[in-house]
Protein backbone atom coordinates (compact mmCIF):
# COMPACT_ATOMS: atom_id res chain seq x y z
CA UNK A 1 0.00 0.00 0.00
CA UNK A 2 1.32 3.28 -0.97
CA UNK A 3 0.82 6.23 1.74
CA UNK A 4 -1.09 9.07 0.03
CA UNK A 5 0.55 12.44 -0.43
CA UNK A 6 -0.96 16.01 -0.82
CA UNK A 7 0.93 18.96 -1.64
CA UNK A 8 0.09 22.29 -1.49
CA UNK A 9 2.00 24.45 -3.73
CA UNK A 10 0.94 28.13 -2.68
CA UNK A 11 3.72 29.69 -5.75
CA UNK A 12 4.49 33.11 -5.24
CA UNK A 13 1.06 34.30 -2.65
CA UNK A 14 0.39 35.61 0.06
CA UNK A 15 2.04 38.02 2.78
CA UNK A 16 3.09 37.50 6.14
CA UNK A 17 -0.33 37.87 7.91
CA UNK A 18 -1.73 36.06 5.45
CA UNK A 19 0.36 32.98 5.14
CA UNK A 20 0.39 32.56 8.77
CA UNK A 21 -3.63 32.76 9.12
CA UNK A 22 -3.70 30.09 6.31
CA UNK A 23 -1.05 27.55 8.55
CA UNK A 24 -2.52 27.70 11.83
CA UNK A 25 -6.14 27.26 10.22
CA UNK A 26 -4.70 23.86 8.68
CA UNK A 27 -3.13 23.30 12.01
CA UNK A 28 -5.92 23.82 13.74
CA UNK A 29 -8.78 21.99 11.73
CA UNK A 30 -7.05 19.44 9.76
CA UNK A 31 -7.94 16.26 10.57
CA UNK A 32 -8.92 12.53 9.76
CA UNK A 33 -5.73 12.68 7.84
CA UNK A 34 -3.72 9.71 9.37
CA UNK A 35 -3.39 8.10 6.21
CA UNK A 36 -1.68 11.07 4.17
CA UNK A 37 1.14 13.07 4.20
CA UNK A 38 0.12 16.25 4.29
CA UNK A 39 2.79 18.77 3.27
CA UNK A 40 2.66 23.04 2.13
CA UNK A 41 5.03 24.58 -0.07
CA UNK A 42 4.81 28.27 0.83
CA UNK A 43 7.09 31.02 -0.53
CA UNK A 44 10.76 30.17 0.64
CA UNK A 45 10.85 33.91 2.98
CA UNK A 46 8.06 32.37 5.02
CA UNK A 47 9.80 28.72 5.69
CA UNK A 48 11.45 30.53 8.89
CA UNK A 49 8.00 31.55 10.03
CA UNK A 50 6.24 28.40 9.29
CA UNK A 51 8.81 25.50 10.71
CA UNK A 52 7.48 27.59 14.01
CA UNK A 53 4.45 27.48 13.30
CA UNK A 54 3.65 23.84 12.08
CA UNK A 55 6.01 22.27 14.60
CA UNK A 56 4.94 19.70 16.26
CA UNK A 57 1.70 18.85 13.89
CA UNK A 58 1.24 17.02 10.94
CA UNK A 59 2.15 18.89 8.68
CA UNK A 60 5.41 18.65 6.72
CA UNK A 61 7.28 21.75 4.77
CA UNK A 62 8.52 21.73 1.32
CA UNK A 63 9.83 23.75 -1.01
CA UNK A 64 8.70 25.02 -4.46
CA UNK A 65 12.27 24.86 -6.45
CA UNK A 66 16.21 24.52 -5.63
CA UNK A 67 19.46 24.76 -6.78
CA UNK A 68 21.34 22.13 -7.70
CA UNK A 69 24.87 23.76 -6.24
CA UNK A 70 25.67 23.24 -2.80
CA UNK A 71 26.97 27.24 -2.52
CA UNK A 72 28.69 30.02 -4.72
CA UNK A 73 27.67 32.45 -6.49
CA UNK A 74 24.04 31.97 -7.60
CA UNK A 75 22.10 35.27 -6.88
CA UNK A 76 18.74 34.91 -5.64
CA UNK A 77 19.31 30.65 -5.59
CA UNK A 78 18.60 28.71 -2.67
CA UNK A 79 20.47 25.73 -1.70
CA UNK A 80 18.64 21.86 -0.99
CA UNK A 81 21.15 22.43 2.52
CA UNK A 82 19.51 25.63 3.19
CA UNK A 83 16.60 24.64 2.53
CA UNK A 84 16.70 21.58 5.34
CA UNK A 85 17.98 24.04 7.70
CA UNK A 86 14.48 25.58 7.43
CA UNK A 87 12.69 22.16 8.22
CA UNK A 88 12.34 21.47 4.46
CA UNK A 89 11.72 17.64 3.72
CA UNK A 90 10.32 17.92 0.14
CA UNK A 91 11.18 19.99 -2.52
CA UNK A 92 9.10 20.62 -5.71
CA UNK A 93 11.66 20.11 -9.05
CA UNK A 94 10.47 20.81 -12.45
CA UNK A 95 7.08 22.25 -12.13
CA UNK A 96 5.78 23.77 -15.65
CA UNK A 97 6.08 27.63 -14.44
CA UNK A 98 9.74 27.09 -13.65
CA UNK A 99 10.00 25.17 -17.20
CA UNK A 100 8.19 27.80 -19.16
CA UNK A 101 9.05 30.91 -17.70
CA UNK A 102 12.87 30.17 -16.34
CA UNK A 103 13.58 28.26 -18.80
CA UNK A 104 14.35 25.20 -16.71
CA UNK A 105 15.54 22.23 -18.97
CA UNK A 106 15.40 18.34 -18.58
CA UNK A 107 19.03 18.52 -17.38
CA UNK A 108 18.80 20.92 -14.85
CA UNK A 109 15.92 19.13 -13.04
CA UNK A 110 17.57 16.27 -13.40
CA UNK A 111 20.95 18.07 -11.57
CA UNK A 112 18.48 19.26 -8.95
CA UNK A 113 17.10 15.88 -8.14
CA UNK A 114 19.81 14.59 -7.79
CA UNK A 115 21.61 16.99 -5.47
CA UNK A 116 17.75 17.22 -3.77
CA UNK A 117 18.51 12.58 -2.95
CA UNK A 118 22.08 13.08 -1.71
CA UNK A 119 20.85 16.33 0.81
CA UNK A 120 17.79 13.59 2.19
CA UNK A 121 15.12 15.73 0.48
CA UNK A 122 11.83 13.96 -1.41
CA UNK A 123 12.21 15.48 -4.20
CA UNK A 124 8.77 16.18 -6.35
CA UNK A 125 9.48 15.55 -9.60
CA UNK A 126 7.02 17.19 -12.52
CA UNK A 127 6.27 16.07 -15.40
CA UNK A 128 3.53 17.15 -17.97
CA UNK A 129 2.65 17.81 -21.33
CA UNK A 130 1.23 21.32 -23.01
CA UNK A 131 -1.94 21.40 -24.57
CA UNK A 132 -0.27 21.65 -27.75
CA UNK A 133 2.02 18.88 -27.14
CA UNK A 134 -1.27 16.73 -26.17
CA UNK A 135 -3.49 17.71 -29.51
CA UNK A 136 -0.47 16.38 -31.03
CA UNK A 137 -0.62 13.00 -29.65
CA UNK A 138 2.31 13.56 -27.59
CA UNK A 139 1.66 13.61 -24.26
CA UNK A 140 3.14 10.00 -23.24
CA UNK A 141 5.67 10.97 -25.34
CA UNK A 142 6.54 14.17 -23.36
CA UNK A 143 6.28 12.50 -19.80
CA UNK A 144 8.54 9.62 -20.90
CA UNK A 145 11.16 12.04 -22.33
CA UNK A 146 11.25 14.02 -18.43
CA UNK A 147 10.97 11.08 -16.75
CA UNK A 148 13.55 9.02 -18.53
CA UNK A 149 16.13 12.36 -17.86
CA UNK A 150 16.34 10.96 -14.68
CA UNK A 151 16.37 7.55 -14.90
CA UNK A 152 18.89 7.47 -17.55
CA UNK A 153 21.21 9.77 -15.77
CA UNK A 154 20.60 8.14 -12.33
CA UNK A 155 19.22 4.54 -12.89
CA UNK A 156 15.86 3.58 -11.43
CA UNK A 157 17.61 3.37 -7.46
CA UNK A 158 16.74 7.50 -7.66
CA UNK A 159 13.12 7.08 -7.86
CA UNK A 160 13.22 5.12 -4.32
CA UNK A 161 11.57 7.19 -1.79
CA UNK A 162 11.00 9.94 -4.76
CA UNK A 163 7.39 11.21 -5.58
CA UNK A 164 6.40 11.84 -9.10
CA UNK A 165 3.91 14.95 -9.96
CA UNK A 166 1.92 14.27 -13.34
CA UNK A 167 0.88 17.84 -13.90
CA UNK A 168 -0.51 18.38 -17.47
CA UNK A 169 0.32 22.02 -18.00
CA UNK A 170 -2.93 22.54 -19.94
CA UNK A 171 -4.79 22.06 -16.38
CA UNK A 172 -2.60 24.29 -13.93
CA UNK A 173 -4.25 26.91 -12.40
CA UNK A 174 -7.31 26.32 -15.82
CA UNK A 175 -9.80 25.17 -13.77
CA UNK A 176 -9.96 22.68 -16.10
CA UNK A 177 -9.19 18.79 -15.04
CA UNK A 178 -8.05 16.18 -16.47
CA UNK A 179 -10.62 13.19 -16.34
CA UNK A 180 -9.78 10.66 -13.93
CA UNK A 181 -9.55 8.62 -16.75
CA UNK A 182 -6.68 10.49 -18.45
CA UNK A 183 -5.06 11.54 -15.52
CA UNK A 184 -5.18 7.68 -14.64
CA UNK A 185 -3.46 6.28 -18.05
CA UNK A 186 -0.70 8.48 -17.75
CA UNK A 187 -0.07 7.72 -14.10
CA UNK A 188 -0.32 3.67 -15.05
CA UNK A 189 2.56 4.89 -17.57
CA UNK A 190 4.48 6.48 -15.42
CA UNK A 191 4.48 3.18 -12.81
CA UNK A 192 5.13 0.95 -15.86
CA UNK A 193 7.99 2.48 -17.15
CA UNK A 194 9.61 1.96 -13.78
CA UNK A 195 8.13 -1.52 -13.17
CA UNK A 196 10.09 -2.52 -16.32
CA UNK A 197 13.27 -1.22 -14.16
CA UNK A 198 12.03 -2.70 -10.96
CA UNK A 199 9.09 -4.31 -9.83
CA UNK A 200 9.98 -2.66 -6.23
CA UNK A 201 10.05 0.69 -7.03
CA UNK A 202 7.85 0.89 -9.13
CA UNK A 203 5.01 -0.43 -7.30
CA UNK A 204 6.17 1.70 -4.05
CA UNK A 205 6.40 5.24 -6.62
CA UNK A 206 4.09 7.26 -5.62
CA UNK A 207 2.24 9.33 -8.31
CA UNK A 208 0.29 12.19 -7.48
CA UNK A 209 -1.65 14.50 -9.98
CA UNK A 210 -1.69 17.88 -9.71
CA UNK A 211 -3.90 20.57 -12.25
CA UNK A 212 -7.29 22.42 -10.67
CA UNK A 213 -7.12 19.66 -8.00
CA UNK A 214 -10.21 20.61 -5.70
CA UNK A 215 -12.64 19.76 -2.59
CA UNK A 216 -14.97 18.43 -5.33
CA UNK A 217 -12.74 16.84 -7.91
CA UNK A 218 -10.57 14.77 -5.33
CA UNK A 219 -12.30 12.05 -4.62
CA UNK A 220 -12.76 10.68 -8.13
CA UNK A 221 -9.49 11.47 -8.92
CA UNK A 222 -7.63 10.02 -5.81
CA UNK A 223 -9.97 6.58 -6.11
CA UNK A 224 -8.10 5.82 -9.42
CA UNK A 225 -5.36 3.05 -8.91
CA UNK A 226 -2.09 4.73 -9.65
CA UNK A 227 -3.44 8.11 -8.29
CA UNK A 228 -1.40 8.51 -4.61
CA UNK A 229 -2.22 11.78 -4.11
CA UNK A 230 -2.26 15.49 -5.72
CA UNK A 231 -0.25 18.81 -6.05
CA UNK A 232 -2.39 21.22 -5.43
CA UNK A 233 -2.05 25.47 -6.66
CA UNK A 234 -4.90 27.53 -6.10
CA UNK A 235 -7.46 25.12 -3.78
CA UNK A 236 -4.24 24.87 -1.00
CA UNK A 237 -4.92 28.82 -0.43
CA UNK A 238 -8.14 27.73 1.09
CA UNK A 239 -7.92 26.18 4.43
CA UNK A 240 -11.86 24.21 3.95
CA UNK A 241 -10.66 23.11 0.62
CA UNK A 242 -7.35 22.05 1.17
CA UNK A 243 -8.19 20.20 3.99
CA UNK A 244 -11.37 18.27 1.81
CA UNK A 245 -8.50 17.91 -0.65
CA UNK A 246 -6.29 16.07 2.33
CA UNK A 247 -9.33 14.28 3.91
CA UNK A 248 -10.09 12.53 0.02
CA UNK A 249 -6.67 11.11 0.02
CA UNK A 250 -7.34 9.62 3.06
C1 LIG B 1 0.35 23.58 -9.45
O1 LIG B 1 0.75 24.72 -9.52
O2 LIG B 1 1.15 22.67 -9.23
C2 LIG B 1 -1.08 23.34 -9.62
C3 LIG B 1 -1.46 22.11 -9.80
O3 LIG B 1 -1.90 24.45 -9.59
P1 LIG B 1 -3.52 24.42 -9.64
O4 LIG B 1 -3.96 23.40 -8.63
O5 LIG B 1 -3.91 25.82 -9.28
O6 LIG B 1 -3.90 24.02 -11.01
Amino acid sequence: MRRALVAGNWKMNGSRLSVEALALGLRERLSGCDGVDVVVCPPTVYLDRLQCLLEGSIIGLGAQNASQHASGAYTGEHSLAMLKEFGCAYVVLGHSERRALFGETDEQVCAKFAAAKSAGLIPILCVGETLAEREAGLAFEVVARQLDVVLKAQGVGALEGAVVAYEPVWAIGTGQTASPEQAQEIHAFIRDRVLVESEQIGSALRIVYGGSVNAANAPTLFSMADIDGGLVGGASLKVDEFIAVCQAAG
